[in-house]
Parts: C-alpha cells; sequence; structure tokens
C-alpha cells in the first residue's frame, strides 16, 4: 500500500498532524522511533494550554497559540480526556511590565485579561508571598495531560484507519516515481508525502530526506512535582524574562502540583536532573510563596526545548514541496499543536474539504474499575486492561503509567509496578523478564543469567 502522508515523529505536533490527516479522509501512517508516543518533549512540561500573551506579536507563535487554545475544548470533548480551563496569573511588582504583557496579549487577540491586585490577587492565590503586589490574569488559560493529549489523538486517528509504527528505527529514505520509501531493517513503509516533526531528531530525518536541516538549540527545565494538593488552584507565573517564562507553581490536570521548571542551555540532548536545578526551583519559590509543601515532593523530571531561533518554522520544504517541515517547537508548542495541524493539512497540504465524520475512542475510564493495581491513584486492572487493548501498542511500564496513571502516585510504582508487569507480560505473550519500563534497553527485573552472587 502507498500511504497519503507519513509522519514522522509521534510527539503531540505529530500525532496532532496524523489524527487531522485521517480527518481529512486521507490514510496515513504515523512513525516514532521510540516503544511509545510522546516520550520525548511531549511527556515532560508544565502541561498548560496557555492564553497567548506571552509570545511576540505577529509570530507563528502568537498566532497558532491563540488559535490552538481556540480549538483545544472541541478537540478534548471529541478525544474523552479532562482539561480545566483554571486560568493563569503572572505575579510581580514591576506594573509596567505587566500592562505591556496585558497589551500584547490583547494585540494576539487573547481574550479575558485583566490586572488584578491586593486582595482579588490574594483571594486567587492565597499562598502568594505578601510583599509581591500585582498580577495579570488570564482566563482563558487551562491545563491538560499532555501524554494522554498526544495518546488520544493516535488512538483515534488508528481507531479510523490510520496506522501507527513504534519502534520504527528509519534507516534509508528513497523518492522514486513520486512515492518515497521509508526503510527500517525489517520494513519498508511507502507514502505520498511526508511530515517532519521528530523533534530533537528533526535533523537526522531531514538528513535521511535530502533535505534542509536547522541548527537546533537544546534547553533543559527540571520540575519538582508534589503529590495531590490545593496550594495553587491556577497556574502562576513570574514576569518572563529573556530564558523564557519563568519558574511556575502550577497544578497538573490530575490534582498534583508543579514546581518549574528551570532554562538551562545545553549541549546534547540530556533529561538528567540536577542539584543545581533542584535549589534553583526551591530558591525561587521561597521567594515568591509562603506554605509551600515541600515535604509532599514525589519526583523530579526534566524536559528539553527544542529551538531553532525565535520562533517556530511550519513551511513546506524548498527542496521538495511535498515535504512538510515542522521545528523548533519549543513553548507553547503543546497549546499550538492543534492549530499547526490545521495549518500543515488545510493550508500547506491543501486538504480544504470538511472534516469527515470518525468513531469517536473509547476512555479507558467507563464503570467497573475491577482489582485494584495501582493503590496510590486507585487504578484497577480493568482500566489496564482497556489501555493495553486500545487501537495503539501499550507495550511498557511507562506507556501504562502514562495513560492511566497507575505509578504517578506517591509510591511511584513501588507497590504495582510487577502487577502492571503481569498484565503487559500476559497482553504480549512476553516472560516478565522481557518487560521494560520506557527505552529499549531499560528492562524492569534482571534477567537469571545477568545476576551473580
Ligand atoms: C520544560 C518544558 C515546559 C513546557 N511547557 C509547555 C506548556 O506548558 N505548554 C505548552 O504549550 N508547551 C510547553 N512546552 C513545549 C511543548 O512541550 C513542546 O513544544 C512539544 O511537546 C513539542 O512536541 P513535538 O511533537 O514537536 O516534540 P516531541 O514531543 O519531542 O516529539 C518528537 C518525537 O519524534 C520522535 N523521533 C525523533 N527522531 C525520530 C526518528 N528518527 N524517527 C521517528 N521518530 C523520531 C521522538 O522520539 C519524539 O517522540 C514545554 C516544553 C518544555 C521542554
Amino acid at each position: 500500500m502507498v500511504f497519503d502522508y507519513a509522519v514522522i515523529g509521534g510527539g503531540i505536533i505529530g500525532t496532532s498532524v496524523f489524527n487531522k490527516i485521517i480527518r481529512k479522509g486521507k490514510s496515513c501512517v504515523l512513525i516514532e522511533k521510540e516503544l511509545d508516543l510522546s516520550t520525548g518533549a511531549t511527556k515532560a512540561n508544565s502541561g498548560l494550554i496557555h492564553a497567548g500573551f506571552d509570545a511576540e506579536t505577529g509570530s507563528l507563535k502568537a498566532k497558532f497559540n491563540v488559535r490552538g487554545n481556540a480549538l483545544i475544548e472541541g478537540l478534548v470533548k471529541q478525544l474523552k480526556i479532562p482539561f480545566k480551563r483554571t486560568g493563569a496569573v503572572v505575579v510581580g511588582n514591576d506594573l509596567e511590565m505587566l500592562n505591556t504583557l496585558c497589551e500584547r496579549g490583547i494585540k494576539n487577540g487573547v481574550k479575558d485579561l485583566e490586572i488584578i491586585k491586593d486582595d482579588e490577587l490574594r483571594k486567587i492565590v492565597p499562598n502568594l508571598n505578601e510583599d509581591i503586589k500585582y498580577g495579570l490574569l488570564a482566563k482563558s488559560a487551562g491545563l491538560i495531560s499532555p501524554y494522554m493529549f498526544a495518546i488520544a489523538l493516535a488512538e483515534e486517528g488508528a481507531k479510523n484507519g490510520g496506522v501507527v509504527k513504534l519502534d520504527y528505527n528509519i534507516q534509508n529514505i528513497s523518492y522514486k516515481n513520486d512515492v518515497f520509501t521509508i526503510s527500517s531493517d525489517i520494513e519498508k513503509i511507502q507514502c505520498k508525502r511526508v511530515v517532519n516533526c521528530a523533534g530533537a531528531g528533526f535533523n537526522d530525518v531531514s538528513k535521511l530526506l535530502g533535505v534542509e536541516e536547522f541548527p537546533i538549540k537544546f534547553r533543559r527545565g527540571e520540575y519538582i512535582v508534589i503529590d495531590k494538593s490545593d496550594f495553587v488552584k491556577l497556574s502562576v507565573f513570574p514576569l518572563p524574562t529573556a530564558l523564557g517564562k519563568g519558574i511556575l507553581a502550577t497544578p497538573t490536570i490530575d490534582g498534583n502540583i508543579l514546581l518549574g521548571p528551570t532554562a538551562e542551555d545545553i549541549d546534547k540532548y540530556n533529561t538528567e536532573t540536577t542539584s543545581l536545578g533542584i535549589d534553583k526551583i526551591l530558591n525561587y519559590v521561597k521567594t515568591t510563596f509562603k506554605n509551600v509543601p515541600l515535604s509532599k515532593n514525589i519526583r523530579q523530571f526534566s524536559g528539553i526545548r527544542v529551538s531553532v531561533g525565535e520562533d517556530f518554522i511550519v513551511q513546506k520544504s524548498k527542496k521538495d514541496g511535498n515535504v512538510v517541515l515542522i521545528a523548533g517547537i519549543n513553548s507553547p508548542g503543546l497549546t499550538s499543536a492543534p492549530a499547526i495541524a490545521e495549518y500543515v493539512v488545510e493550508e500547506l497540504f491543501g486538504e480544504k474539504n470538511e472534516d469527515i465524520s470518525i468513531l469517536p475512542r473509547e476512555s479507558y475510564f467507563q464503570g467497573d474499575s475491577g482489582k485494584i493495581v495501582c493503590r496510590c491513584e486507585k487504578i484497577g486492572e480493568n482500566e489496564i486492561l482497556k489501555a493495553l487493548n486500545s487501537p495503539v501498542p501499550c507495550l511498557t511500564v511507562d506507556a501504562v503509567k502514562r495513560r492511566v496513571r497507575a505509578g504517578m502516585g506517591r509510591c511511584q510504582g513501588g507497590q504495582c509496578m510487577i502487577e502492571v508487569c503481569k498484565l503487559i507480560a500476559k497482553k504480549y505473550g512476553l516472560k516478565l523478564e522481557d518487560i521494560k519500563k520506557e527505552s529499549k534497553n531499560s528492562f524492569v527485573m534482571f534477567k537469571g543469567d545477568d545476576y551473580e552472587n
């Protein structure tokens, strides 16, 4: 079969484009090199649907952020995933800067922005330090699970005829008689048009396609995760700096609190967390908040922002009009993804017909949970089985965790991981020692022969 489209890279951008192509009634394959979707920047961010006051007026970031924010409600309803418009507030004492941000937001088309102070500010952020006077409140900002958003988009696409290839290691891409052949060591995929949205791997894919490469830079953001708490009820930002939006305190859609991210330029892709990064977060939160529930810290993680200059790159290749290049998608890429997908499919590829009606994806959470497997998050066997049986393969412990939250709680999987491994092993007819946590060599258990003494 020759697919109409191949989308390379299964983060939020790739899954959004894949889903949109399927909605246009075209055939599409989504190609991801890892064992699950959303294992790059899409799994490690603040999970905010930004309002859109931050990006420079006239930039792609501003345009796609505001449009993406407007598209989100319709999408999440259809995908049956949670989303809440909790709002966000930028706090500080520089009223002039807050006014500038507010004016920029209005120019960008953001609605419901207002400057607040004193009691009004303290009412929405009760744990704010007394010396902080003003806030810019953006009511249209919201919270989403970034990985579940990507997975749900892919599941819906797969349920409606799209093909998702995980663990696909592209070795070669050739082009002959208007058809691309994308080869791995075991398989060949053919298609007429290609979208490169491989994030940090963008240049590797472009090289194989023989199209433009860009100078990519990496900026790491570290976070502290706090167990469920009502410490903040909306996202609280400091005033932005040249390095970005700054360290925030935000609830997640599932009720945890995130403190972070830091912003550290690094030479290569590296998701370590560091004591320096954690100290930066701790020092910042103490200057801004009181009653920070640090004793409920359950984890640290980091995500990598990938950038090419100041703005996003979303364009047809000048070398090959059948290739679209999507690069440098740092923040607000999660928010912008639905709008980028719409632009790529309708404007760049010219698929302007109305979206067709397609079958809805099934939620994992419908009625009887069955035997409880994850006690912290109260996730039952039936929910895990639904995730394992969904149309996108769910191959690893972390893939289960992203879908149903088994292992996301206070004990971080200490209690349920073995049960999750057993369910994965049963589903795929594997031995327990073959089950991986996340990446290809991350075996959860020692293999007998490897263990000495
Ligand atoms: C710290 C941090 C905080 C952020 N906070 C927010 C926020 O609150 N709101 C917001 O809107 N945005 C936020 N962002 C930005 C957002 O996370 C990113 O813009 C978005 O996730 C980028 O998605 P992507 O699909 O381009 O990249 P990725 O998620 O990295 O996906 C790229 C995929 O391509 C795959 N790939 C790579 N090479 C190959 C290959 N050769 N073959 C096949 N597949 C390949 C990778 O494995 C990966 O799955 C944040 C980012 C960071 C790092």
